[in-house]
């Protein structure tokens, strides 16, 4: 917490920040020692150094508080870290933000200059303001890490804690999550919960104190999904570089498709399932989608990690499948070429594999469109040693389905069948990109 005791502004006041000729006004935000950071009102954050800029203060703390905002009483607009529930607030749908840690949560460590997870539930819904006029809100922090160390124990305890808050009678879950492996979290959750109300994930590309932070506007998206009538599990990210609109995408059928713009994210295969505009707070529905309360919510917990996701380059060793089959590994999905092939050297191995009853699933590195595989002779004899299409559906998706599929049923041909058909989304119909 920065000290601010001899200072002429407090945080939450509202400043005017001067430097090098340009003016930033915005709320004064928790800051390191020694820097001053801003929210500001497009919802983008600005850090400064305190000694390089020359601070105003516009207006006090106590008045921000008294002006909470489409109608709110103050009290209402408090985050509630127990499920009590606040006076009044009955009108707003009860979301329970569950704190996993990323980018979101993460600001810059001045000492060193790296990113990191700091922030609580808590923290963000106090840093994002208007998230208090969407939802009555409820924080619990579930870990603090980077998404590249979630591990399917990890997917599912947060399975587990999402189930409890549902049935304690949540209207929607918020998860914040690091955005590097968020569509492996979003699908495991969606294979094991059928869920009445919306699960969704939100994470943030850029920390909240870059000047380009796009977590306010993911976040207040991403909220209001979680107060729709969308009961579906999904990930919220902005939809083009600029602050018009969020997409709310499938959580079967999400990738992360850039390093760090903040629209990395992208649903292959099929359209969003809506678009949320950021300037009037409106979701507008692109498809068909399971609506809230439609289904009722059951838990299917127990994933088998001895999965492995093995991508075919030309004159890769055929050993490198002998070695999972080796390791006692339990499923194998590869990602092949074009409509779905591996060289013809690969083929013995994979026979080798299904003759051991380990499934073997072949879904295609060029991501769009629908393996294929009658149409080459590898593409025959691939099928011939007994591996399954696996659609249109993504390569890490479908290692999270065999995951859940084979932490189900020890059954090899109950697995095969469950592996080629659609379960939650993964599969669609007819590719339509
Ligand atoms: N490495 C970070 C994570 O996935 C990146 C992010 O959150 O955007 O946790």
């Amino acid at each position: 917490m920065p000290d601010l005791t001899n200072k002429s502004y407090n945080q939450g006041d509202w400043v005017r920040v001067e430097k090098d000729g340009t003016v930033y006004e915005g709320k004064v935000m928790p800051s390191e020692k020694g820097y001053i950071t801003l929210k500001m009102k497009s919802g983008y954050n600005a850090g400064f150094l305190e000694s390089k800029v020359k601070v105003s203060l516009l207006e006090s703390k106590a008045e921000v508080l008294e002006s909470p905002g489409k109608g709110q009483s103050p009290k209402q607009a408090s985050i509630e870290t127990s499920s009590s529930s606040t006076e009044g607030a009955g009108k707003l749908p009860k979301i329970s933000i569950l704190s996993t840690g990323g980018t979101i949560a993460s600001k810059i460590d001045y000492r060193t200059g790296a990113v990191t997870s700091q922030f609580t539930a808590n923290d963000i819904l106090s840093a994002i303001p208007e998230l208090r006029e969407i939802g009555d809100f409820k924080g619990r922090v579930i870990s603090s890490i980077l998404s590249e160390n979630m591990e399917p124990a990890a997917w599912e305890k947060l399975a587990e804690a999402v189930v409890e808050e549902i049935e304690a009678g949540a209207d929607g879950i918020l998860i914040t999550h690091g955005t590097d492996t968020m569509m492996y979290s979003a699908a495991a959750l969606s294979f094991m919960i059928e869920t009445p109300v919306p699960i969704v994930f939100v994470g943030s590309q850029r920390s909240a104190d870059r000047p380009s932070s796009d977590n306010a506007m993911n976040a207040i998206c991403a909220a209001l999904v979680a107060g729709s009538d969308i009961a579906e599990i999904s990930v919220v990210m902005h939809g083009t570089s600029s602050d018009d609109y969020c997409e709310v995408h499938r959580g079967t059928k999400v990738r992360k498709m850039h390093t760090s713009r903040r629209d990395a994210f992208k649903s292959l295969n099929s359209k969003p399932i809506a678009h949320v505009d950021y300037d009037n707070w409106k979701i507008e529905p692109l498809i068909a989608y399971t609506k809230r309360g439609e289904v009722s919510l059951k838990f299917k917990p127990g994933l088998e990690t001895k999965c492995a996701l093995v991508k075919f380059t030309p004159g890769a060793e055929p050993a490198i499948l002998d070695s999972y089959i080796k390791a006692g590994y339990r499923g194998i999905v590869i990602e092949g070429t074009g409509l779905g092939h591996v060289s013809t050297k690969w083929i013995p191995s994979i026979k080798k594999a299904t003759d051991a009853q380990i499934p073997v699933v072949i879904t295609s590195q060029c991501l769009s469109g629908r393996v294929c595989d009658r149409v080459y002779d590898t593409g025959r004899d691939i099928l011939k040693a007994g591996a399954i299409e696996g659609g249109d559906a993504l390569p890490e998706i479908t290692l999270v389905k065999m995951m859940w599929i084979l932490g189900q049923t020890n059954n090899f041909e109950e697995a095969r069948k469950l592996l080629g058909t659609d379960l939650k989304g993964e599969i669609t119909n007819r590719t339509l990109q």
